[in-house]
C-alpha cells in the first residue's frame, strides 16, 4: 500500500486501474483512523477490487473558532490501519495542492443544510461539499462510503451527487461505537477523563428515546423532552441541539408518523460530539 499526495499521481493509477477493468471503491476521511473509519474501508475492500482512502483535514469545513489546527494527526497509525483494512491507496494531499491561491469556486446544498449541524457550524457544509466535489473529480470512483454518524452529511452528499450527476454510489455505513455506547470519533481523543464518562450521556439519552419510541411515543416534542432530561442530568454536558427531523427532508416533524432521523450535538467540556438515530414507524 502506498501513499501518495499529488493530484497528478493519483490521476495516473486511478486510470491505470480502470484500464484493466477494476471497480474503485473511496473512502474520504481527515484521519487519526479509528474503528468507524475502519469498517468503511473493509466495506469498500469487499465491494471493490480497488480502494483508495483520503486524508485530509481540510481547512474550508471549520468555522474561525473551531479547532481545524489542533485537530489530530498521525498518518504513520492511519497508513497501518489502511492498510490492515485492505486498502490499496491512500492520498494525503497538502492543503495547498487541494486549495492553490486563486481557488474560488463553491459548492451549496440548500435546503438539507439549513439545520441541525449546518445552522450551527455556518459554511461547514460548503467545506464538506467542496472538499468531496473536488476529490470526487480527482479519484473519479464508483463507489464512495460515508458513515451514518455523520447523517445530515451523507444526506447532503447524496443530494450533491444527484444534483451535480456524479457517477458515484454514495454508500452509508452504520456507526460503530465504544463498548459503552459512545460513538467512536477522533475527537474523543481531545476528552479528559472525567469528560469521557460524561460523554455517554449522549448514547444514553438517545436510548431513552428510541425506548419512548418503541413503547409507542409519536410527539416528538416529548420525545425531545425525553433526550432532554437524560442529557440535564450531566452537569459537564452542554447541548447544543437535539432535533426530531423528517429523515428525507430534515425539517422538524410534530408527529411521528414517518422515518425520522433523531439527531443531537453537545458539548462536553470544550469538545463538541454528535450522535443520532432513525426509526421508522
Ligand atoms: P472524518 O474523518 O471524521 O471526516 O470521518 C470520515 C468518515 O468516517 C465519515 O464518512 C464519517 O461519517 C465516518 N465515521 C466517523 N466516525 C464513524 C463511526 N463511529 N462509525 C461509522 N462511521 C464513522
Amino acid at each position: 500500500m502506498k501513499t501518495i499526495n499529488t493530484i497528478k499521481e493519483i490521476r495516473e493509477i486511478v486510470k491505470e486501474w480502470k484500464s484493466k477493468g477494476f471497480s474503485v471503491g473511496f473512502v474520504p476521511t481527515m484521519g487519526y483512523l479509528h474503528e468507524g473509519h475502519k469498517s468503511l474501508i473493509e466495506k469498500a475492500s469487499l465491494e471493490n477490487d480497488k480502494v483508495i482512502v483520503s486524508i485530509f483535514v481540510n481547512p474550508t469545513q471549520f468555522g474561525p473558532n473551531e479547532d481545524f489546527e489542533k485537530y489530530p494527526r498521525d498518518l504513520e497509525k492511519d497508513e497501518a490501519l489502511c492498510n490492515s483494512a485492505g486498502a490499496d491507496l491512500i492520498f494525503a494531499p497538502e492543503v495547498i495542492e487541494m486549495y492553490p491561491e486563486g481557488a474560488n469556486t463553491l459548492v451549496d446544498v440548500e435546503g438539507l443544510t439549513e439545520g441541525l449541524c449546518g445552522e450551527k457550524r455556518p459554511g461547514h457544509f460548503r467545506g464538506v461539499c467542496i472538499v468531496v466535489s473536488k476529490l470526487f473529480n480527482i479519484v473519479a470512483p464508483h463507489r464512495a462510503y460515508f458513515g451514518e454518524k455523520d447523517a445530515q452529511q451523507l444526506a447532503v452528499i447524496k443530494r450533491m451527487v444527484k444534483d451535480l450527476n456524479f457517477d458515484i454510489d454514495v454508500k452509508g455505513c452504520p456507526i460503530i461505537r465504544e463498548e459503552d455506547g459512545l460513538a467512536k470519533s477522533s475527537r474523543n481523543t481531545y476528552l479528559s477523563a472525567e469528560e469521557r464518562i460524561a460523554a455517554r450521556v449522549l448514547s444514553r439519552s438517545l436510548r431513552k428515546g428510541k425506548e419512548a419510541l418503541s413503547q409507542g411515543e409519536r410527539d416528538s416534542d416529548n420525545l425531545k423532552d425525553i433526550i432532554l432530561q437524560e442529557l440535564h442530568s450531566e452537569p459537564l454536558a452542554k447541548i447544543d441541539y437535539v432535533e426530531i427531523v423528517d429523515s428525507s427532508t430534515l425539517k422538524s416533524i410534530k408527529s411521528i408518523d414517518k422515518p425520522i432521523l433523531t439527531a443531537i450535538a453537545v458539548f462536553i467540556g470544550k469538545t463538541r460530539l454528535i450522535d443520532n438515530f432513525t426509526f421508522e414507524p
